[in-house]
């Protein structure tokens, strides 16, 4: 069952994700995670990206779907749930391209979403660890705050998700993101999901939903 996760930033795409790894066995690929990996690690293309993720700017599609294809070919056979790409429909094509160079198919696309004023709390109200990137939230905080409950480092807010940036995020998210449900709605493969619950009733319905597959 392979997935990709469409929905603004701040909708818990990345925590959904993780709850379907842990019971469907699926690998999470977020292209987010992916590209501050290699900030961290201080690469040329970290160098490179850098300054545009800190304003919230897309990372050109040929480096995002380059450090893709190797995250994809890594996986040897197991299934994925894709976060944070595709991101325009020049991506959402490459994607059709890639897989089908590797012989995959996607089974599902999950839209989730939310209200705008409740996305621009959650996000600034989100730490990520510094060291294992981990995410926490008003749904999920650590137990000390400002303390990665796995690996004891600070957990800080990140650039990208302060106030403006967010702003900039949403418009972008709208105007270049947002046609991508209209191409996986006429290519049948969209399913909707409402963001704005608690966690529990939406792992409830993303479980309802991914068992037919599984
Ligand atoms: P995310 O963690 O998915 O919100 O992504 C954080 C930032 O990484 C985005 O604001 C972009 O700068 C960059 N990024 C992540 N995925 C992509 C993508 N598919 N295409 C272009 N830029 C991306």
């Amino acid at each position: 069952m392979n997935l990709v996760l469409l929905g603004p930033p701040g909708t818990g795409k990345g925590t959904i994700a993780k709850f379907i790894e842990v019971r469907f066995g699926t690998d999470h690929i977020s292209t987010g995670d992916l590209l501050r990996q290699e900030v961290a690690e201080k690469t040329q293309a970290g160098k490179h990206i850098e300054p545009m993720m800190n304003s919230g700017q897309l990372v050109e599609d040929g480096l995002v779907l380059r450090i893709l294809r190797k995250k994809l070919g890594s996986l040897k056979g197991k299934s994925f749930v894709l976060d944070g790409f595709p991101r325009n429909i020049n991506q959402g094509k490459l994607l059709e391209k890639l897989l089908s160079d590797m012989c995959l198919e996607l089974d599902l696309v999950l839209e989730i979403d939310s209200p705008q004023d409740i996305i621009v709390k959650r996000l600034s109200a989100r730490r990520q660890c510094v060291k294992c990137m981990r995410i926490y939230g008003l749904d999920v905080p650590s137990t000390v705050p400002g303390i990665c409950d796995d690996c004891g480092s600070p957990t800080v807010l990140r650039k990208d998700d302060e106030p403006q940036v967010v702003r900039e995020r949403l418009r972008l998210y709208g105007s270049i993101t947002k046609p991508l449900s209209e191409f996986y709605q006429k290519k049948g493969l969209i399913r909707r999901i409402d963001g704005n619950r608690s966690l529990q009733e939406i792992f409830g319905e993303v479980e309802k939903v991914l068992s037919v597959y599984a």
